[in-house]
């Protein structure tokens, strides 16, 4: 069957719950994508900042490979080794002390304002408690991860949904101190906002917010689903800011496409959990651990952090001389391999024409760009990235 074909009956038979662009894609190499038609294209989306490693690393390949002969599932009631060697790994790079493995980064924020909501429990022996996010936030599509979402138009045709749930200004210290109450149990920050516009925190905002933090006993949440893993140069992005906190969400690029997300916390903080409060099926199983403890390795064995630094220190001076260049860019932002180009106008169409000409990449809003590669990416690659962009403006 052709590519139309395909599409045809995958509007038949899926819901209709996203606008996809017009191709199969059918196998990957490095950082090239092949539909099934057998074009090429240069990857600068790696599945929304997933596929760190490029496809077909063949190290990565084989790990998976050997866990599915051993054994690819379990449960939670057991041990497992590649949970515990991923769990370590993950501790190490994140600085938390305990971690609990979910299956996508939404469950990971559930967990999370779980997690939060019991600290508050403890301490007050009340429940109610509540939790502020951000303004452009974007935490997920469950119910709760919903609820924090900082988006009204993804939030209202689903409520009620989750109570106790208050919105403040990203880099706004003090939009925060007006909204926290007694009952604040956490807040919880992006610090690189993703799907909001590729927006970083400002330094003194995540400082400030630390210090306010630890004056009122409030958690702090930083969803490093996106941002983390690397991408923007530092293991986690919080490393690059100084700032540390209590409870980190992580997925994405976790497992480098198998789906796998956590979430981490101090031990003070992970200690309000007990057996029963929280559980999983498939979360941790040998499968998915044994990406993840392979992704780890993988990322020290590439020098992957040097390298991420390197290439997004030529990314940016090229997508600076873009928005020079061109006056319907406003500007460039971003950290390290998560940037964002903003225009003046809708980006749709240079994206349709970009693919069309061998590039995928993807919007974070209508009129904002977002470059999100694997973090394997070249000089070279970004430069054939930046020709095909020129053509298509
Ligand atoms: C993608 C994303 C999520 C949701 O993760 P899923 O795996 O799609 O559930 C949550 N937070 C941030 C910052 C994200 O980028």
């Amino acid at each position: 069957m052709e590519m139309n074909g395909y599409i045809e009956k995958a509007e038949q038979v899926l819901m209709h719950t996203y606008n996809r662009f017009q191709i199969v894609l059918d196998k990957g190499q490095g950082v090239y994508l092949y539909d099934i038609e057998g074009k090429k294209y240069l990857d600068f989306a790696a599945g929304i900042a997933v596929f760190a490693l490029g496809y077909g690393n063949k190290e990565y390949n084989a790990a998976l490979k050997n866990q599915i002969d051993k054994l690819i599932h379990t449960s939670n009631l057991y041990y497992n080794v590649p949970a515990v060697k991923a769990s370590e790994k993950l501790i190490k790079a994140s600085g938390m002390d305990r971690v609990f493995f979910t299956n996508s980064g939404t469950e990971a924020i559930e967990g999370a304002i779980k997690l939060a909501r019991k600290y508050y429990y403890n301490k007050n022996h009340q429940a109610g408690s509540e939790i502020i996010s951000m303004n452009h936030s974007f935490h997920g599509r469950s119910m709760g991860a919903l609820s924090v979402t900082g988006n009204p138009k993804y939030r209202e045709p689903f409520e009620p949904l989750i109570g106790g749930t208050v919105f403040a200004d990203f880099n706004n210290l003090n939009s925060i101190k007006e909204k926290i109450t007694d009952k604040t149990c956490a807040v919880l920050v992006e610090p690189v906002q993703g799907e909001g516009g590729v927006y970083p925190a400002d330094k003194e905002f995540l400082s400030g917010l630390r210090n306010l933090c630890d004056e009122l006993d409030i958690l702090l949440i930083f969803d490093e689903i996106q941002c983390g893993m690397g991408r923007t140069g530092k293991m986690f992005a919080y490393q690059g800011y100084g700032v540390k906190p209590d409870i980190i969400t992580c997925a994405k690029a976790l497992g480098c496409g198998v789906p796998v997300g956590a979430f981490a916390a101090t031990e003070k903080v992970a200690a309000a959990f007990e057996p029963g409060d929280h559980g999983t099926t498939y979360g941790g199983n040998p499968f998915a651990t044994a990406a993840v403890s392979k992704v780890f390795d993988l990322y020290e064995k590439e020098n992957l952090l040097s390298h991420v630094n390197e290439t997004a220190g030529y990314l940016e001076e090229k997508l600076d001389e873009l928005a020079v260049k061109y006056d319907f860019i406003l500007e460039r932002r971003g950290k390290g391999l998560m940037q964002g180009l903003e225009f003046k106008i809708p980006v749709k169409d240079y994206i349709l024409k970009a693919m069309d000409k061998g590039l995928i990449i993807i919007s974070a809003g209508a009129n904002i760009i977002r470059f999100v590669p694997p973090l394997i990416i070249t000089k070279e690659h970004v430069d054939e990235m930046i020709g095909i962009l020129e053509s298509v403006f």
